[in-house]
């Protein structure tokens, strides 16, 4: 049996997009290969989203409603998913590339000898339910395929923002099996003390739905914000401006800042180099305006301007300001 299994992150008892984004990925890997789809909840106090995950996919979702799952920590995370693996034998398991996946997925990968590819953006499944899971490689120079031919499960983590949600249908039906773990108590050696939450300086890149993106070609950032504000969106940067120091880390899109897939988005200034288009090419419509008709934005721009990225700012911000 061809079980494709997710481990469904939740914050707070909030799941977090990627899950979603996960299932969706699940489902269709599932379709294309015989397969089902199995979501792990774990957490104390999560029973309660179970049913969402059907309606977003899920044939069967194993809960761990334990306390000792309250806060993460990799030990108890990990003791619980070893012990799921072991007994059900999935052919995959994916997390998301997020900072508890990225520590959590390695600990199983390990434990379990079987191998993980790291921060895929591109998932695929032949009829047999082997993995294709792509990635970019040498600096996002280009993108390697990798397989897990010889161990099971095939392992993986995948960037968020780079898979669309699965579309929610209440009247899905799917199993909900309750997992009690056996505990190895005395490996449990981290105890949370107490949680701090860090206050978020600038706005979420990944939830807007338009974003005004500049890049070095942009002098003076302002009326991007200025622009942002009346479009009701949200600004955004390529790394050159982050490098620069004139924009903060959290707004960077690409490779090694975020994927973004917004309604629009907005390029000014900036060229479309690959690892800055591995972070936006999905997004839904894509303006870029640049002084160099050249420029590789263009090739991937649903509207191409070949113009002065103030001037084409300062024109908006007026005709926005008129209407
Ligand atoms: C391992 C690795 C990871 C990376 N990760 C990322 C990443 O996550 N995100 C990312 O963005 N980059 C990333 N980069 C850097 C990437 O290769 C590019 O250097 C970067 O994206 C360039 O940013 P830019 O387009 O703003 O600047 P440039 O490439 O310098 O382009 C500026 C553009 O502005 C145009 N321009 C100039 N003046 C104007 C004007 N007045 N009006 C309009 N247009 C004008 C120019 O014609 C040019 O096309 C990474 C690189 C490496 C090696």
């Amino acid at each position: 049996m061809n079980r494709i299994w997710v481990f469904c992150e939740q914050r707070d008892n909030v799941l977090q997009p990627v899950a979603l984004e996960l299932m969706g990925a699940a489902r269709s890997l599932a379709a294309q290969s015989e397969g089902t789809v199995g979501a792990l909840l774990l957490g104390s106090g999560v029973s309660p989203l179970a049913q969402e995950l059907i309606a977003c996919g899920a044939d069967t979702v194993y809960v761990v409603d334990d306390e000792k799952l309250a806060h993460y920590t990799t030990e108890a995370y990990a003791q619980a998913i070893c012990q799921m693996v072991r007994e059900e034998n999935p052919a995959s398991l994916l997390f998301g590339a997020t900072s508890i996946g990225r520590d959590l997925a390695p600990r199983i990968s390990a434990r379990l000898r079987t191998g993980l590819t790291a921060d895929c953006t591109k998932l695929e499944i032949d009829e047999q339910g082997s993995l294709f899971m792509t990635r970019p490689a040498f600096g996002g120079n280009l993108f390697a395929t990798i397989i897990c031919p010889n161990s099971r499960p095939q392992m993986s983590t995948v960037r968020p923002g780079v898979m669309p949600k699965p579309v929610r249908d209440d009247s899905r039906q799917g199993e909900i099996v309750p997992v009690t773990v056996a505990w190895q108590t005395e490996k449990l050696c981290v105890r949370v003390v107490e949680e701090t939450k860090e206050s978020q300086s600038v706005e979420n890149i990944e939830e807007a739905k338009l974003l005004v993106s500049c890049g070095r070609g942009v002098k003076n950032t302002e009326p991007a914000f200025e622009l942002a504000k009346k479009m009701k969106g949200t600004v955004s940067s390529s790394r050159a401006l982050v490098d620069a120091g004139i924009m903060e880390q959290p707004r960077q899109v690409g490779q090694t800042g975020k994927t973004v897939r917004p309604q629009a988005y907005l390029a000014f200034g900036i060229s479309g180099a690959i690892q800055h288009l591995a972070g936006m090419e999905e997004s839904e419509y894509i303006v870029a305006i640049n002084t160099d008709k050249n420029a590789p934005i263009f090739k991937i721009a649903n509207l191409g301007i070949v113009a002065d990225a103030a001037a084409v700012m300062k024109e908006l911000n007026k005709l926005l300001e008129e209407a």
